[in-house]
This record gives structure tokens, sequence and C-alpha cells, in this order.
């Protein structure tokens, strides 16, 4: 009892014993702007948020919010099964599934729970989940929370998921793959296009998670499966409501008439309580918006285009793609501490990833932008890289 706690309490202290911001949970002591917050007492540029359309602040979306909050009041009380389901929730799975240019869509309280909830109810004792082993840990513990036998193929590799699939023989009909648009570690896409092609040939299922990449990619911003073309192939889409449309909450959206009754299968949908009004009233606004100002997600992109320019010709390792997500790769743990809080000092903040997160016993300095980043930001959180030393 309590033995994991206690070692987890000294690996942290190994790695903080030097006096300092903690770089896990650290306090943003006040809000400044979408783009800004003081920590550690100082003005800090945020780069380290998944706000990739900069909408936390939009007026629309706080007036939406308030006005929500005003009429409906602070929060349902109760799960979608029982009094937690409002209009607005219902509006916005219908403004969803016309979005996504699908049958039906489900709202849940997070994104986290929307994996949770999708993939214990989906699947059942006779069934196979296949994930990319580099998947979020809300799809790990969705599968715990099944019955399922789950089986990993390596990060990106179509071909490894091909010779699992062929092993699987007839079992590849009740197979759900699951991939997603793009990993929130190293910012890398799926290759969809390939694994749609398996997902086809062996007659299987297949569930995206968009969480990174829903308002991001595509022409419309419906995520990986339109940029790839492939959105015929994905049975099940899973995003959020906490990254593109800045505030919380989950969905999943799917042409099969059965997602109805998941709404009577999947615990995490039934056993909490539902999104509240000002949360769902923020998420519609922002969905409109993010149809509505396509300049949001092309400004997004010159972004994150320029710091991974910048940054990759400072001559740092980066992911292996320009994302959003600028990951940093730092030889070890520590080497990532010292960077993170000399970045800090310089008033820019990023996520440091420490293993298991990070590969290889290294660490990331896991940068994200936004469309609201100004490019005097982008050539500040640029200025404070060059500052440090190349691994
Ligand atoms: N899926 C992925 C791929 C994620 O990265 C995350 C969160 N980082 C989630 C799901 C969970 O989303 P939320 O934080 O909205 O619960």
């Amino acid at each position: 009892m309590l033995d994991n706690l206690r070692a987890i309490a000294a690996a942290r202290q190994a790695l903080l014993n030097e006096d300092g911001v903690s770089p896990f949970g650290t306090v943003v002591e006040k809000v400044i702007s979408t783009t800004e917050g003081i920590l550690d007492g100082r003005r800090t540029i945020l780069a380290g948020t998944n706000n990739y359309l900069g909408l936390t602040f939009d007026p629309v979306c706080i007036e939406a919010a308030c006005t929500a909050l005003r009429n409906e009041g602070t929060g349902t009380t109760g799960s979608r099964m029982a009094n937690g389901t409002f209009a607005a929730h219902t509006a916005l799975e219908r403004e969803l599934a016309a979005f996504f240019g699908r049958r039906d869509a489900m709202v849940f309280s997070t994104g986290y729970i929307a994996n949770l909830g999708m993939l214990s109810a989906l699947t059942g004792r006779d069934d196979v989940i296949l994930i990319d082993a580099d998947c979020h840990a809300s799809i790990y513990d969705g599968c715990r929370l099944g019955t399922a036998e789950v089986i990993r193929f390596r990060h990106n590799n179509p071909e490894d998921l091909d010779i699992r699939l062929r092993r699987l023989g007839e079992r590849t009909a009740r197979t759900l793959i699951v991939v997603e648009g793009i990993y929130s570690m190293l910012g890398d896409r799926a290759p969809l296009a390939a694994i749609a092609a398996l997902k086809r040939r062996y007659g299987a299922w297949l569930l995206v998670d968009e969480a990174h990449s829903f308002g991001v990619l595509g022409a419309h911003g419906r995520g990986l499966a339109e940029e790839a073309g492939v959105e015929d192939a994905v049975d099940f889409v899973v995003g959020t409501f906490s990254k593109s449309l800045g505030t919380i909450g989950g969905f999943s959206a799917s042409d099969h008439p059965e997602l109805d009754s998941l709404r009577y299968a999947s615990r995490p949908y039934l056993f909490t309580a539902s999104p509240s009004p000002s949360i769902v009233a923020s998420a519609r606004a922002a969905l409109g918006l993010l149809q509505g100002r396509p300049e949001l997600r092309k400004r997004l992109w010159e972004n994150a285009h320029g710091l991974y320019e910048r940054l990759r010709d400072l001559g740092f390792a980066l992911g292996p793609e320009p994302s959003p997500i600028v990951a940093v790769m730092m030889a070890t743990p520590e080497e990532g501490l010292a960077c993170w809080r000399a970045l800090l000092a310089q008033g820019v903040y990023v996520n440091l990833i420490v293993p298991p997160a990070a590969p290889n016993g290294g660490s990331l300095l896991r940068c994200s932008v936004g469309a609201a980043h100004t490019p005097e930001q982008i050539e500040r959180i640029a200025g404070a890289f060059a500052t440090l030393p190349r691994v």
C-alpha cells in the first residue's frame, strides 16, 4: 500500500533537487491572454498549450458561455442519462454530426472520457483492439475498462499492422484498429491512407482520435481523415473540445446506427455528470468559428512552420514533421529540466515530457503554437531556444 506513491515521490525529488518551479503542475499565477500568463512572478509566453485556434478568449465564445451561465445555471448536476441532457447538448450533437457529415454524434464530459466510453463499450470479449503503441493514455485506459483482447502495433508502422492483422485470420472482422490523427508528443501524423487500405482489405473497423487534428488538418478542419481523403474508411471519429475549441468535453461521431445504443451501454457516458451549459455553449460557438474563420487555421500553420523551421535551423533534433506540436528532443530528463528552467527564466513556458512519455530514456521540450501567437512571440520563443546548448 502506497509503495508506488513513495517511489513517485522519490523520483520527483531526484529530478527536482534544485530550488525552482516544478515543471509538473506549474501554476499560472495570472492569465493575461490566450498566449500569455504570469508564471513564477514573470510575464511568460505560453508555448505549451493546446489552444490551436486561440479561441479561449474569443468574445463570441465568452458571450455564449456567459448567456448560458445566466440562463441555465452553473451545472447540470446529473448524467446525460438522467437529468443532464439539455436541449443544447442535443443541438451540439446534431451540429457535430453535420460538421463531420455523419449520421450521429455523442457528447461526453471530456475527451478522456470519450475514449473510455467508446473503447470499453464498442467492443466485447470476442473482439480485438489493435492500437498504435504511441496512443494516448485515455485509449489504453479505455481498453482496460473493456473486455476485448488488446494488441499493440509499432507506432506509425503499417507493415507491422499488416502482419498482426494477417495473424488474426477471421477475427479481423471483429477487430477495431485505433490510431490518432496527430500524436500528442511528437506531433507526427498517422499514415492514415495506408492504415485505411489495410482496414478495408481485412474487413476490420477503424477509430481515429482526432484530438490534436480536429480544427487543425483538412480543408474544413475535420482532421487527418479529411486531409488524407479517407473519411469513408473511418467508422468512429473521436475528439475533444479541450484543444481547438478552447473549452472542455469530448465527442464521437459515426454513421453506424448502433452509436445511439452506446448511450445505454457506455459507463463513462452513463455515470458522470454532463458538461455544464456554459461549456456546451462555448463549444458550439467555437465549432461555428472553426467553420466560419478558416484564416485561424492558416495562421496556426504559419506559426507551426515558422517555429519548426527556426528550431530546425538552430540545430535542434525535432519531431519528424512540422506540426503545431514542435517537440525538441533532449538526451536526458536532467538536460530537459535544465533547459526547461532556462526557457522559463526567459519568459517562455513549454511542456517538459519525461519517460515513459518521452522516447528512449530522453526527454522532450514539447512546444505548441496556436493561431493567436504573433510572429514576434514565435521569434521570442525561438530566441530563447537559441540560448540553450544543442544536444
Ligand atoms: N486523446 C488524445 C490523443 C489526447 O492527447 C488527449 C489529451 N491530451 C485526450 C484524448 C484527452 O482529451 P481531454 O484532455 O479533452 O480529456
